[in-house]
This record gives C-alpha cells, structure tokens and sequence, in this order.
C-alpha cells in the first residue's frame, strides 16, 4: 500500500549504544504551495475525491530519502544489493493478489480518467490485470535500477531526477492553475531526524513519532486518558466500560492533536505541556462530565488563548506498516505511505505519485484564525501515522504500527491496552475488534478476526454507533520470554516470519 513516491516515518533503534532515533521523511509542500490550493475559486473547499487526483496534492516525496539515510547510518548489506529483489519483481513480475485487485477497483472508482498512464498500468482496458498472470512494471524497474547504481541521491538531482520533475511539471498542461515542482524542490529535501515523544503509560515507557505526526500524540494522550478514568490494572476485555472509556479517550484525544499539531519548522507544538498529567487530569474530569456531543480542544498550561481556526476532518488509506527486530536486537519500525489507495494515480517513472498533501487542512483559515495544519511551501502536512517503540526497564519490548489514516491512534491505542494491560499474545492483540470514535460517532468494527468479546448491546453509548469494516494492517512484534513473537494484521495481507 505504499512506494518509492510517497513519504514516512520509522523508529530505530540500536541495540548496541541504546538509542532510539526518529527519521521523519515527510512529503514537503513545493515551493511554489499557496495556501488556497485546496480551494475552489469560490472559496469552499475542494471536493475530497478531486483533491486525491489533484497535481496539488503531490509532496515532495521523502521516502528514498529515508531509506537511503537509514541505509547509511545502519545498512549491513550493500545498497544495490537491497534492491535487488524488487527490480526482479518488477522485471518478472507477481501474481496479482486479492487485496492488489480489490485496490484496484476502488482506485478506479476514485476516478483515474486524469491519468492514461495509470490505466494503461494498471487497468489495461478498463479492468484489472488478470489475477493468473504476472503483473510487471518495467518502467519501475528501471526506476529502482538507477536507483540501484546511482544511490538514494539521484532521486533528487541528476537525470531520474530530471525525468520526475518533468513528469511532474507535465501535468501543468491538465491542470492550469498547478505552478509546478522546481528543481529544487527536488534538491533541497531533506530527512529531518527528531526526538522521539515518550511517556509512561499502562506500566512501560512508549516512545513514538513526534509532530509533524498527531497520530504519537494522540495514542499518548488516549492511553493517559483512559487510565484516569478506568483503572486499567484491574480490567479485563470482556468489560465493556473500557472499551466504552475507550472510544470516549479518542475523540478527546483528537479534538486536541488534530487542534494542535502542525509542521514544527513553524514553532514547537505544545507535546509536553499537552502530556502534562495536570492537563490529562482536568481533560479527564471534563470527558467524564461530558455528554455526547463533540469534544473541543483544551488548552495547555502556558497558552492563553486559542490561535487557530479548528479543522475540517478528512479521509485517507494507502499506507504499510514494517515491523522488524534483526538477530543483534536492532530494530525497525516503520510506517510508509502514499496516502490514498494508489496515491494521486498519477505515475511517473513506474511509481505512483503520492497525494499525501491533503493531509494539509483544505481551509487555510477559519472563523478568521489561521488554522495550525495550513499548507505552506516546504511545510510537511500533519499526519497520524505512529510507529511506535513500547520500553521495560530501559530494555524494548513490543514494536508495531499500523495504517488506518486518522484512524491510527484509535487502532494502536487499542492494541497496546490489549498487548500491555490484558496480557494478550501478539495474534489476539492484534485481532481483537477494534473501535473508532470520530466526533459523536463510535464506529464499532463489524467484521473482526477474532468476535467481540461481550454482546454489542453492552456497549451502548451516549455517541450514535455504527458498524462498519475498519482496515487496520498492525504489525507488532513482542518480546516474550528469551525470543520474539510477531503477529500481522488479518485484516490485511501481511504476514509475521522469521527469517535464518
Ligand atoms: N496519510 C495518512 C497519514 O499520514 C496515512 C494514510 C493511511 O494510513 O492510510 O496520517
């Protein structure tokens, strides 16, 4: 669900020195980005499906950047050597699977008619490629090739660098009102490395990705909540009440971080100050005198006065989750997107061109405030993405991560009470159901892996609720014992091994 043309965030950490290092590598908002581009010319907002397919909404991508930073600093086997297995299976090509084609379908029905290239790809008259027969993209193995002899590097200067702003700058000639891409855009991007954002929670240090993710301080925050209001050391899965507490943490967790948070080259979010267990206690006061209606932002010790306009909300999928512990106790967790189902559908050099940029708030400004998460040039739009590395005694323990778009949070704050405070395996930590608050509604999944624990009367509420399927694609991997435990979602296609 993600690619070369997109962005992302991983934790690492290193077993031998004990440092835990966060690369953020982002899509960045071109220079040329004003904040009005997600408008139309009468000032509303654009339409969320002709944003997707919007030149606009391609960042400039950070994920080659990454990986070839990560690859300096901890690479074992040789850079070209690493890339070998994709160039063979973009050469030879795969056998298609369910969910690729399921994908398929729906990025057909976000529309791809701004995009021959694409169809041609992807839906060769009109469909989906067979399911029996190879899937190749030669143009993304020559792609990988150059990236392959030339390094990580070339994706943002020298000839592939070239060839990808003109593809890029090609699509002025559709779209008049797009100002382009310059070199450099290209040439100037830059991996940005960040403390990670911590805390103490259910009875371990949790460390996870700082702004400009909201997704890290959102799980802090909802883990924080919710053990104010239930005590967790006594709760089980089959009570209902947590989970209820649960759904009711998320949506005050998000009124604040998607309040707050914003590309940090702008001034520092308040992430500590909105951790503070004085602040989680008079919020938690507050949640639990509420009814239902939609939570607001609070505010933090040391800020006076609201300085935005708060966001609209928005939607998102197209993202994977990498969870990896070497034989030295390294570890990798990582979290790569591009955004949407196949990103913009807009293809250059074989890869699919991200959209993550309507990630940035589509309304600069509201109710006369700026909003915080506005785009800007050579800002990275807010994200919920949250890899995340769980800590005993200075020692880690559980790694994971999940796509789910705003979502994230929810879903990770969902695991981790089932992992940390109801002792459950890996497997059934990861299946259990899930729930999502969005505002005043509790989105109860409806078809989970494993059933829910209690009748779903049970879990009546003073929020409207509404079951639907929520596609989480955790992949966590914990220390049990001398060894290491992995599980991958089985809401998805991923799969937990362990390799010689
Ligand atoms: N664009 C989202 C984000 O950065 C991720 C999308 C997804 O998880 O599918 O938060």
């Amino acid at each position: 669900s993600s690619g070369l043309a997109g962005g992302g965030f991983l934790l690492h950490w290193e077993a031998t020195t004990k440092t835990l290092e966060v690369l953020d590598g982002r899509e960045v908002a071109p220079q040329r980005s004003q904040p009005s581009d997600f408008l139309t010319p009468s000032g509303t907002a654009l339409p969320w499906r002709e944003a997707t397919r919007s030149p606009q909404a391609i960042g400039i991508p950070g994920t080659v950047a990454l990986l070839w930073d990560a690859h300096q600093h901890h690479g074992q086997l040789p850079w070209a050597q690493t890339l070998a297995p994709a160039i063979r299976t973009a050469t030879d090509g795969f056998k298609p699977s369910p969910r690729f084609l399921r994908s398929l379908h729906l990025a057909k029905r976000f529309g791809v008619a701004h995009s021959p290239a694409f169809q041609a790809l992807y839906l060769p008259g009109g469909q989906p490629p067979p399911a029996d027969q190879p899937f190749r993209n030669p143009a993304l193995a020559r792609t990988l090739s150059a990236l392959a002899r030339e390094g990580g590097p070339a994706f943002y200067a020298g000839p592939l660098a070239q060839q990808i702003l003109g593809g890029v700058n090609a699509l002025k000639t559709t779209t008049p009102n797009f100002r382009g891409w310059s070199a450099s855009d290209l040439s100037s991007y830059a991996v940005v490395r960040r403390a990670p954002l911590c805390s103490h929670q259910l009875g371990h240090r949790i460390c996870t990705m700082p702004p400009p993710s909201s997704g890290g301080i959102g799980l802090l925050q909802t883990l924080a909540l919710l053990n104010q209001s239930t005590p967790l050391a006594e709760s089980a899965p089959d009570d209902p009440t947590v989970w209820r507490q649960l759904g009711k943490a998320q949506a005050w967790a998000d009124a604040d971080r998607l309040y707050w948070v914003h590309d940090p080259i702008d001034g520092a979010v308040p992430s500590a100050a909105l951790l503070d267990p004085a602040y989680i206690n008079s919020r938690a006061r507050a949640m639990q005198g509420a009814n239902g209606s939609r939570p607001t932002p609070g505010l933090p010790a040391g800020i006076k006065d609201y300085p935005y306009g708060r966001p609209d909300r928005g939607i998102e999928q197209g993202t994977s989750q990498i969870t990896i512990v070497d034989a030295s106790g390294n570890i990798a967790s990582y979290t790569s997107s591009v955004e949407t189902i196949f990103g913009s559908r807009h293809l250059v050099g074989g890869m699919v061109m991200n959209n993550q940029l309507t990630d940035f708030a589509f309304k600069p400004s509201l109710g006369g405030k700026p909003v915080a998460n506005r785009r800007l040039p050579g800002r990275r739009p807010m994200s919920s993405m949250a890899p995340t590395l769980v800590f005993r005694k200075g020692e880690p323990v559980l790694a994971l991560g999940s796509p789910g778009g705003r979502s994230i949070p929810h879903l990770l704050s969902r695991v981790l009470l089932a992992s940390l405070a109801w002792n459950e395996p890996p497997a059934r930590a990861v299946g259990l159901p899930h729930l999502s608050r969005r505002g005043t509604t509790l989105v109860l999944e409806s078809d989970p892996p494993l059933p829910w624990p209690f009748p779903l009367q049970q879990l009546k509420s003073e929020a409207n609720s509404r079951r639907q399927s929520i596609g989480s694609g955790t992949a966590l991997i914990q220390k049990i014992g001398a060894g290491w435990q992995g599980a991958a979602d089985p809401r998805r296609e991923g799969t937990a091994l362990a390799l010689p």
